[in-house]
């Protein structure tokens, strides 16, 4: 049985008793700190880290009880064994040093099978902590990962449909709070279907892939989310930002793609373009994310409607529709 070399705090006020344990120990391998009282344990304790601590239970000022308890309160979550040392004719209490955050006991004089034994099981359930936390920080890790997997389009490493939603709901509630404008935009490849019809489902993947890229590079304010919406639908979500700011998004998105010029025969265009839907409130307790899309979604069918590669506003459609409405009443 061999307990590995510990740095081992002994705090013990009676220089015999401190200077016999102390050689025990160092016989032992061990390396030994010595602390005369609590308040010289406590700065010791802060200062050398020990592995574990022999604490006398009767010491001048404050007790070996107190002693632990502010050790207990200063490691926070950490763990270090502490075994005290009492005498046999003072009884030791032995509830109140564990309630003190006490691990074990042993009665002096300590006998060194006993004291080695006790170091050495101490020990083992120590080692086993560190594996058990370790254990639970890999275990913490890979759930981090598999949600953040979770939450992500393969294909285009875009936010998937879950993380829309989740983001979209998420977006409202704060918008709603700061009394923010909250814009969303749905966009649409256009005439994808003819595009993988001609060029067959990798190519289309490949356009899938770039548009995803373009989406990433104008995503760039740390609030904003881009994802893809279904299979070639993507959407932003844009927190905080008002029409004219989405309106700006929108045109950098056809910027781009624009001068990447991806060939498209079937289009009109000539190369693959996208149409949008964008919408902007300023929502309440009463706004929901459905709401939003399918403001978006209506805004989106009008863009298709009005020829492709184009956005439309769905606010400014009802602006517009409003003032026909006034200009005609009076
Ligand atoms: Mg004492």
């Amino acid at each position: 049985m061999s307990t590995p070399a510990l740095n081992i705090l002994l705090v013990e006020d009676q220089a015999s008793m401190r200077q016999a344990l102390a050689i025990q120990l160092r016989k032992q391998g061990h390396r030994v700190i010595e602390a005369e009282d609590g308040q010289q344990a406590l700065s010791l304790f802060w200062s050398e880290h020990p592995d574990l601590i022999l604490m006398d239970v009767v010491l001048p000022k404050e007790d070996g009880y107190w002693t632990a308890q502010q050790i207990r309160l200063l490691e926070g979550s950490d763990w270090t064994p502490i075994i005290f040392l009492s005498s046999r004719d003072t009884e030791l209490d032995l509830q109140k040093g564990i309630e003190a955050g006490g691990d074990d006991y042993l009665f002096k004089p300590t006998s060194p099978v006993v004291l080695s034994a006790k170091l050495h099981a101490l020990t083992r359930l120590q080692r086993m902590r560190m594996q058990l936390i370790e254990t639970s920080e890999a275990l913490r890790e890979a759930n981090e990962r598999l949600s953040h997997l979770s939450m992500l389009d393969e294909l285009t490493q875009l936010g998937n449909r879950r993380s829309f939603d989740e983001k979209l709901h998420l977006s409202v509630k704060n918008c709603a709070r700061d009394q923010q404008p909250l814009s969303l935009f749905l966009c649409d490849v256009d005439l994808f279907k003819a595009y993988n019809d001609r060029h067959g489902h990798i190519q289309g993947d490949a356009c899938l892939k770039e548009i995803g890229q373009v989406f990433r590079s104008v995503c760039q304010r740390p609030q904003d989310h881009a994802a893809r919406y279904g299979g070639e639908e993507f959407a932003l979500i844009l927190p905080n930002t008002p029409r004219s700011g989405a309106m700006t998004f929108a045109r950098a998105l056809q910027n781009m793609l624009a001068r990447l010029s991806l060939s498209h025969p079937d289009s009109p265009f000539g190369c693959v373009t996208l149409s949008g839907g964008i919408t902007t409130i300023v929502p309440d307790a009463t706004t929901n994310a459905q709401q939003l899309v399918m403001r978006a979604d209506q805004a989106l069918y009008n863009a298709k409607a009005k020829g492709r590669n184009c956005y439309f506003s769905f606010e400014m459609q009802m602006d517009t529709y409003e003032q026909l409405q006034s200009v005609h009443g009076r």
